[in-house]
């Protein structure tokens, strides 16, 4: 009795067993007649932008800065004229002038500069050399300085979310090299009683090396004490006045979607 229970358990199991090969092929056959297209998606169309040629902003960029005016800018000391230095293609900061910021507002955006450090380094250390910084939302700096070279608390350095994020590489040129930023920006977001639900992030490529990526901002930059966020809208984008003759060349800004 035993051996004929045991024979049937083993017919049933090779049954079950050849069933399920058998479903496994149909399952194949079945995939093999899926067609490409039903995973193709054709809307939304994105729009056309025409890439620069060589130093040349793309087709949609605002151009905040080509070299021959400071007309997109104010002073951030009580607004009128940018009080910097035009000079041949370039802007250098008037130091003891103050910061200058955009007149216009802005989101999460791409933002482009170029920045250069004066050559003239002698007796300067740490935090002196060519400091400046951009600050996305007028609150959140992307610190500019000459850490060719010179060392720096590293949350502090080149790149550096200042005070809150060490960049990962340290890539900067020698002081009188012109330097590229290429910042990725998404704006925090807050709810109407000025909570916030969603962080800033923010991604940096200097000289074309990634030295931040996707860091989640903590809060307004502080000098001394711990960030914290203050709700806020579309917000002007700032360059620093750090009492060093920074020069600053082609600059563009790119409104972008989260
Ligand atoms: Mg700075």
């Amino acid at each position: 009795m035993r051996t004929i229970k045991a024979q049937n358990i083993i017919k049933t199991v090779n049954l079950l067993l050849t069933s399920l090969l058998v479903l496994m092929a149909y399952a194949d056959l079945f995939g093999q007649q899926r067609k490409p297209e039903e995973t193709e998606v054709w809307e939304p169309v994105p729009p056309v932008v025409t890439p620069g040629v060589g130093n040349q902003p793309p087709s949609d960029a605002i151009v905040l800065f080509d070299g021959k005016n400071l007309d997109a800018w104010e002073s951030v000391n009580g607004g009128g004229p940018a009080p910097w230095m035009v000079m041949d293609g370039y802007v250098m900061v008037k130091p003891g002038s103050g910061a200058i910021q955009t007149k216009a507002s802005f989101g999460s955006c791409q933002l482009h500069l170029e920045w250069k450090t004066p050559i003239d380094t002698a007796g300067k250390h740490s935090q002196e050399r060519g400091n400046s910084g951009v600050f996305l939302q007028s609150r959140y700096e992307v610190q500019v300085l000459d850490n060719f070279r010179n060392r720096t608390y590293s949350n502090g350095q080149a790149a550096s979310i200042y005070k809150q994020a060490i960049p990962q590489v340290n890539a900067c040129l020698p002081p009188g090299d012109w330097q590229r930023y290429d910042i990725f920006y998404n704006a925090p977001q807050f709810d109407s009683a000025g909570k916030l639900i969603k962080p800033a992030y923010v991604t940096v490529v200097q000289n074309g090396i990634l030295v931040e990526n996707h860091f989640e901002i903590k809060g307004n930059t502080m000098y001394i004490g711990n960030p914290e966020y203050k709700a806020h809208g579309d917000l002007p984008l700032q360059l620093q006045d750090h009492g060093n003759f920074m020069a600053f060349r082609n600059i563009w800004v790119r409104n972008i979607q989260d």
